[in-house]
């Protein structure tokens, strides 16, 4: 009996701690994610208050609200809403009784004069309500997936029609007086902290998902690494990590994950650790705790593919079958593969370029620029003198020019002569400014506080379970 019961307190213990370590351990812990509520600057943390988050904007006047009787001209003195909850906490909140509420689901052939008519109403009526004022046209664009309410009164008139989304958009269109009224709704999740870590056996992406991270927290994690870490080459068995991360709630249910906050990777015994930070102007990034940031100036890889042809300057041309320089890095990728600016810069060139096809050229300063060829197109927007920024789309894979399959053709050149993108040593990013510091270790401190007290809690209930 004893070693059945021993698992399943383990099991228990390692799903909590998985989970959302914090959401209820000691009060010890509660007290202190209590104290960080201040810290993190734009409303993250501060969210974790277990006091109920509301959407700070108020609701606007409904018809709902209010006898369709009534509807006329007291719409700025309709009746306290009932124990504080908004339209917003329960969408299309039925709470009167004089309003009789019809739901669809929409489907792919659905159109607003069927649906309208399903409901009851008329043509007359759609129109009436799609050439109200504010954003009530916007209810013309209907999309197969989402769901749509309609309001009517005892007498049988049209209050508002509702059209949600998803869980965090809704198109509200309701009476007013003689007309209506669209208003777009949106919501704010409320993000909530929580931990989560592993040891990598095989890779991070099965570790990660051992330790409950989805897989766009693990893109994510190795995105912020990325830079010092090649996740294909360099990681070890017995590596390890650790992320506080936002897991975001819509009226108290798990709704998705958010950002990652802080990180820790210790890669063949070597730690690195990694910061949210948004600046005073309101750009975010990640930093070290000493306030380097933990990007390059430069994309190591401008693409997510992997190498199909190196950097060699002795390569015999596939095409051509002579000895010529391969003076660039070959990414083999499906055909319309996003192509990414490998650092903030400027187009210089955005055209057609003999051999090289369709190419984007950009300049980085004064001595750097970037040639990325074959593309199918161009991105949006890309011409002499636009302004891009790393990790912007610049174009798309493609096989234009003179080539085999479709790849990228990425070549790095420092003061025109080219480099090996992959080995070349690549400037870093602004780090954080002298007038930022004093800001920036007041909040990092408090955020690896943060991260102590999670590993801690993370340990005690690791221990406890073996017991
Ligand atoms: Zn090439």
């Amino acid at each position: 009996m004893f070693p059945k019961t021993h698992i399943t307190i383990a099991a228990a213990a390692t799903v909590i701690v998985t989970a959302t370590v914090l959401m209820s351990p000691s009060s010890n812990v509660e007290a202190k994610r209590m104290s960080y509520s201040l810290d993190l600057e734009q409303g993250t943390v501060a969210k974790t208050n277990p006091e109920p988050e509301r959407s700070e904007q108020p609701v606007s006047p409904s018809v709902e609200e209010q006898p369709a009787s009534a509807a006329g001209d007291d719409a700025g003195e309709q009746p306290v809403q009932q124990v504080g909850v908004t339209d917003s906490a329960i969408p299309a909140a039925p709470d009167k009784p004089e309003l009789e509420w019809q739901t669809f689901a929409i489907k792919s052939g659905d159109t607003l004069s069927s649906l309208f008519k399903k409901a009851g109403f008329n043509d007359g009526i759609m129109l009436s309500v799609i050439h109200g004022d504010g954003e009530a046209g916007e209810l013309q664009r209907l999309y197969a997936g989402e769901t749509i309410r309609f309001a009517t009164t005892g007498d049988g008139a049209l209050a508002s029609v509702e059209l949600q989304r998803n869980l965090l958009e809704t198109l509200k269109v309701s009476r007013e007086g003689q007309s209506f009224t669209g208003e777009m709704e949106v919501r704010k999740p409320e993000a909530r902290p929580a931990f989560a870590s592993g040891t990598i056996d095989g890779s991070l992406y099965l570790a990660a998902r051992e330790a409950g991270l989805t897989d766009q927290l693990t893109m994510e994690l190795a995105g912020i690494f990325g830079w010092e870490i090649d996740f294909v080459y360099d990681v070890r068995k017995g590596d390890q990590f650790e992320v506080v991360y936002e897991e975001l709630y819509l009226d108290g249910e798990k709704f998705g994950a958010g950002r990652i906050l802080s990180a820790r990777f210790v890669n063949r015994g070597e730690e690195n650790v990694a910061l949210l930070y948004t600046d005073s102007n309101g750009d975010s990034d990640y930093y070290n705790p000493n306030g380097k940031s933990m990007r390059k100036a430069f994309l190591r890889t401008p693409i997510n593919a992997r190498v199909s042809s190196p950097f060699n300057l002795q390569r015999r041309h596939p095409v051509l079958d002579v000895v010529r320089p391969h003076e660039g890095t070959d990414y083999g990728a499906p055909p319309g593969t996003p192509i990414k600016a490998a650092g903030a810069g400027r187009v210089q060139f955005a055209g057609w370029k003999g051999g090289y096809g369709r190419t984007v050229i950009l300049k980085h300063g004064d001595n750097i620029t970037t040639l990325y060829a074959h593309m199918s197109r161009l991105g949006k927007g890309m011409k002499n003198g636009t302004r891009v920024k790393q990790g912007e789309t610049i174009g798309y894979v493609g096989s234009s020019g003179m080539v085999t399959g479709p790849h990228l053709h990425y070549e790095f050149r420092l003061n025109g002569a080219p480099r090996n993108s992959r080995t070349v040593k690549l400037p870093d990013a602004k780090p954080i400014s002298s007038s930022e510091m004093a800001r920036f270790k007041q909040v990092t401190e408090q955020r690896i506080a943060q991260f102590g007290v999670f590993r801690e809690s993370y340990q005690q209930l690791a221990l406890a379970s073996d017991d």
